[in-house]
């Protein structure tokens, strides 16, 4: 089914037929120019490029539901997406908002919860770039827009690492402080690098939510497991798709 399809998104075109044959999860994670010093070059996506997608993506009639994320149907007879972004940069909020709402697209945003109005350390204790986080007064501006907040964790962690009472913390606290601190139901979940497994999906339905994001990629149908969804990443076009690919199968991200 994904023959001669890129294993990224970044124009419409090659991927017309897969977004005929279940629903799409584009994951996207940092907007705007990219500071001096960035090591995944591939995880910003210029506010050119972003307002490009959103302008083709309405053009051929794909809308995001009004409220939560597309069921699982199917094929993609309502020609239905679903915009998500991982970890919760400031600079979603700076470059995406706009866009979004002029499109007439809702988003997701999976907060890193117990850095929100920090940094991104886990990234940066690998050496990457340093980059803020969302606020509480920018998630509330994110929310009264329309869009949506989902759990990324507390920390950020490889979670099937850890011990199950650390997971399980990581997974159920982390749900609980965004309620709190938000007032609204988080019903969403991303595995941060895409990393899970089925003690650490458990995990995840235990804690009460109603889905959950890999990175692994693809289209979502009737078959697709609400708790193991598939996303197709959304980057600017570089090198050969076949290079790129062997780079991505050696890079944890997400
Ligand atoms: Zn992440």
């Amino acid at each position: 089914m994904n023959a001669g399809v890129p294993p990224y998104f970044t124009s419409l075109k090659p991927f017309t037929g897969l977004f005929a044959a279940g629903v799409p999860w584009l994951m996207y994670h940092k907007l705007g120019s990219r500071p001096r010093g960035v090591r995944l070059k591939g995880l910003y996506v210029s506010r050119s490029l972003f307002e490009r997608q959103l302008s083709e993506l309405r053009g051929a009639g794909f809308t995001t539901p009004a409220y939560g994320p597309p069921p699982l149907c199917e094929g993609n007879p309502g020609r239905r997406i679903a915009l998500t972004f991982d970890d919760g940069f400031t600079n979603v909020f700076q470059h995406g908002l706009e866009p979004l709402a002029r499109h007439g697209f809702r988003a997701i945003e999976f907060l890193t919860v117990g850095l929100i109005g920090g940094c991104n350390d886990w990234e940066a204790q690998e050496g990457e770039a340093r980059q803020s986080l969302m606020d509480d007064a920018q998630i509330k501006e994110w929310l009264a827009a329309g869009h949506e907040i989902g759990s990324h964790t507390l920390t950020h962690p490889i979670l099937t690492r850890l011990n199950v009472q650390e997971a399980a913390e990581e997974i159920s606290a982390s749900k609980k402080k965004l309620e709190d601190r938000f007032g609204r139901p988080v019903r969403h979940f991303c595995y941060p690098y895409g990393d899970w497994n089925p003690a650490v999906r458990d995990l995840v339905v235990a804690a009460g939510y109603e889905t959950a994001c890999t990175t692994e990629f693809g289209v979502n149908t009737m078959v697709t497991q609400p708790f193991e969804l598939k996303r197709i990443l959304a980057r600017y076009q570089s090198i050969s798709f076949k290079a790129l690919k062997e780079r991505l199968a050696r890079t944890r991200f997400g």
